[in-house]
């Protein structure tokens, strides 16, 4: 059997840290245990263009293991091409770098570690929400230019007590994401999903759900998008949406970059409408050097969170998703049957009612 990888490089930390385990250099730690049974693995990182590994081995790659932190773009064409696939193993959640469609048509199953870094998101997303209420970043930059004016910063920094939050998405990061609020004494906990939670989890943060999108933006002083990536969030923040957000609101994505038009946000920052807006993940990665996203600023010169996706990828979380991609790895190679949560696309249909309303 072959198995095609396509990860990140991770070079010369790679080498020296083991537990970058998601790399091309450690290899999920699945190399020896799939040499030792026999099985062919091919890693690579090259994954643009005809000529690319990943586009010359997938021909013959029976499973094709790809991560949301350097996606190989599994497009329906490639589908098609790709005659002996049976299964794609995402490893870490989302897998919308996957033309699940196609996958759905042509049955092949799509699975992904479910959970496994849900928890390293939802501090993320914590975190990114602070820093861009608090005014962290200019405050930090100013002070390794050696230069000190309170005010400057100040004049835009705000206490996250007392405001409204809420996720589009509460599953499991969104959910994660308020219950890690909870101390903060918000104003209110809000989210927006077609999913309504369970009444007890609900209660149990006084979260309270908003069905009209518009309405529930025009609500938040911060949004955070939890939801994944399919046709019925790709570009869901357009100008449009921006507009009945508060002015001065704050946005956190670490979802997907294409849930959020990115000229559109970049537009909306400038003008100050939107006081700031950070996250890890780009509408294509690794993002272009002249990204909008990189550089943008709000009216202040500020409001930028930005950093490469990784808020998934903390090596406790590379832990969990390399020892679950052996896992399903291994269901699939003694026909063992795949646990539920991490089914995406089973033989031939969705399995998940993450993926949009079908
Ligand atoms: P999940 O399946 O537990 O929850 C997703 C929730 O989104 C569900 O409740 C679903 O009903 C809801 N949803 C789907 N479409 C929606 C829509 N149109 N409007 C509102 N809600 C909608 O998934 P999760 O584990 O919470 O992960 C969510 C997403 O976060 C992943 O799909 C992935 O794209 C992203 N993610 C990013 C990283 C990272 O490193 N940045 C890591 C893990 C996951």
């Amino acid at each position: 059997m072959k198995v095609l990888a396509i990860l990140y490089n991770g070079n010369e930390a790679a080498v020296q840290e083991p537990r970058l385990l998601g790399t091309v250099e450690n290899k999920l730690g699945i190399a020896e245990w799939l040499a030792s049974q026999g099985h062919e693995l091919v890693v690579s990182s090259s994954k643009e263009g005809p000529d690319s590994d990943f586009q010359k081995h997938l021909v013959d790659a029976e499973v094709l293991i790809t991560t949301p932190f350097h996606p190989g773009y599994l497009t329906r064409d490639l589908i098609e091409k790709a005659k002996n696939l049976k299964i794609c193993i995402t490893a870490g959640v989302g897998s919308d770098h996957i033309d699940l469609n196609a996958a759905v048509d042509h049955k092949i199953q799509v699975l992904e570690v479910s959970g496994s870094n849900v928890v390293s998101v939802a501090e993320h997303v914590v975190m990114s929400i602070l820093l861009l209420v608090r005014n962290f970043v200019p405050a930090h930059e100013m002070i390794e230019r050696g230069d000190w004016a309170v005010s400057d910063i100040a004049r835009n920094a705000f206490d996250l007590e007392g405001k409204v939050v809420g996720t589009i998405g509460a599953g499991r990061i969104g959910y994660r994401v308020l219950q890690r609020l909870v101390p903060f004494d918000c104003k209110e906990l809000l989210y927006y999903d077609y999913a309504p939670l369970p009444a007890g989890a609900a209660e149990a943060i006084k979260a309270r759900r908003v069905e009209d999108l518009k309405e529930f933006v025009s609500q938040c002083d911060v949004v955070t998008v939890n939801c994944p990536l399919h046709e019925g969030t790709r570009g869901l923040v357009d100008d449009e949406l921006l507009k009945h957000f508060k002015k001065g609101a704050w946005l956190v994505n670490t979802a997907r970059g294409a849930i959020c038009d990115k000229d559109a946000v970049a537009r909306s920052l400038k003008s100050g409408h939107l006081n700031g807006y950070a996250g890890d993940v780009w509408n294509v990665q690794p993002a272009p050097k002249d990204h909008v996203w990189r550089t943008m600023k709000n009216d202040l010169g500020a409001g930028n969170g930005m950093v490469p996706h990784y808020s998934g990828t903390t090596l406790d979380a590379q832990a969990r998703y390399a020892s679950g991609t052996k896992s399903i790895l291994e269901n699939y190679l003694n026909n063992k049957p795949q646990e539920a949560q991490n089914i995406i696309v089973g033989l031939g249909k969705y399995e998940t009612k993450a993926y949009g309303q079908r």
